[in-house]
Formats: structure tokens, C-alpha cells, sequence
């Protein structure tokens, strides 16, 4: 079982995904837990660089992300789920098409092919979209904002319609959660979508 979390900047992700975990590993999964970017010891460089670098154009943020990714997929992600464990991951490809793609007009279609191309065509069983009025979400930050925390509304206002828009082409695998709920009203709306996932 494949689980990514999506959605933007404080909407709960890290929570969400922590409370999943709990759950699968109280039913007797294995869980990996992990994250994009910065889920192997070379994505927290590019995190870093990626997050903290200066002059990024477009192009070059985008391919560090699929960097990111297609290293965390081959040695992470894949491994995990060859030996029966669940995998459930703070953002996947899914951020990338809205953030690059649409936020930074990159193109969703052509943002979508180079992070296919990266994962080898792996998509998630589910992907759960915590949507939530940017305004609240950043206000919920705490500490120093990073380069895209700090991108502006209309970037915030744009990147969250382009993740609304992915989700309802797609509902089978998606599900769109009203993150403005308590933490523990999200987690039992996450469970209940993915009890009635079909098991391979
Ligand atoms: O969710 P997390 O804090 O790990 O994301 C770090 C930052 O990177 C956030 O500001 C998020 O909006 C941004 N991001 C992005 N494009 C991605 C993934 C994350 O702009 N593909």
C-alpha cells in the first residue's frame, strides 16, 4: 500500500501522516514513513539546496525535485513495498505538477511526463489532498519562511487549485479532506477512504 499526502504549506500533512502510520502499524502493517523532498541522505542535500538556494530558475528547481524523487522512489519507495511494507510519504509527484508545473508555469503536462519518467510510472494507491485557504495554512507556520512559503498569494491561491483540479480528474485515486477539521476528524475521514480501497 502506497499512501502520499498532499496539499499545501501548514495544512497538517505531517501530522496526517504520522496518525496513518499509527493506524497501519496498529493493524499489523510495516510502515515506512518518509518524505519529499529529503527523504534519503542526498535528498536532504538537495532539500537544503533546493529550499535555502539562491537564483533558482524554474527548470533547474524541477529537476531537483525529480532528482530528489527518483533517488527516494528507487531506494526508498520501491524496495519498501517489494518486501509487503505500506509506504506513506509527506508529498510525491503530485507537488511537484502543482508547485512547478502550475505555480511556476512550467507546464503541468510536461512537469507530469519528466516525474513519470523519474519514478518509472509509480503512482500511489492513494493520495489524500488536505485542502485548506492557503491564508490559514501559512499563518499556522511557525519559525523562518523558505523561499516558497514566502512565494505570495497568488502563487499559494493558484498552486491550491491546480491540486483541487489533479484531484477531481482522478478521484480514484484521490480524495480531497477538508483540513480545517480537527487533526483527529481528518485522520477517520483518511481511514475510512482507505478501508474502502480495494487490496491487491
Ligand atoms: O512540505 P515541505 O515543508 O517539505 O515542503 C517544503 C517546501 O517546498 C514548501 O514550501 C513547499 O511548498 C515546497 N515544495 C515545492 N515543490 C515541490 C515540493 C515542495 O515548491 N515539488
Amino acid at each position: 500500500m502506497f499512501v502520499s499526502f498532499e496539499g499545501g504549506d501548514g495544512v497538517g500533512k505531517s501530522t496526517q501522516v504520522v496518525l496513518l502510520a499509527r493506524h497501519l502499524t496498529a493493524q499489523g502493517h510495516e510502515v515506512v514513513v518518509t518524505r519529499e523532498p529529503g527523504g534519503t541522505p542526498l535528498g536532504l542535500e538537495l532539500r537544503q539546496a533546493v529550499l535555502h538556494g539562491d537564483d533558482l530558475d524554474p527548470r533547474t528547481e524541477a529537476l531537483l525535485y525529480a532528482t530528489d524523487r527518483a533517488h527516494h522512489v528507487a531506494s526508498v519507495v520501491r524496495p519498501a513495498l517489494a518486501r509487503g511494507a505500506s509506504v506513506v510519504t509527506d508529498r510525491y509527484l503530485d507537488s511537484s505538477v502543482a508547485y512547478q508545473g502550475t505555480g511556476r508555469d512550467l507546464g503541468a503536462d510536461e512537469v507530469e511526463r519528466l516525474n513519470l519518467w523519474a519514478v518509472d510510472g509509480l503512482l500511489p494507491d492513494l493520495t489524500v489532498l488536505l485542502d485548506l485557504d492557503p491564508v490559514v495554512g501559512l499563518a499556522r507556520l511557525t519559525g523562518d519562511p523558505d523561499r516558497l512559503e514566502s512565494a505570495g498569494d497568488e502563487f499559494h491561491r493558484r498552486t491550491r487549485q491546480a491540486f483541487l483540479d489533479r484531484a477531481a480528474a482522478d478521484p480514484g485515486r484521490w480524495v480531497v479532506i477538508d483540513a480545517a477539521q480537527a487533526p483527529d476528524v481528518v485522520a477517520a475521514q483518511v481511514q475510512q477512504r482507505l478501508a474502502a480501497l480495494p487490496r491487491a
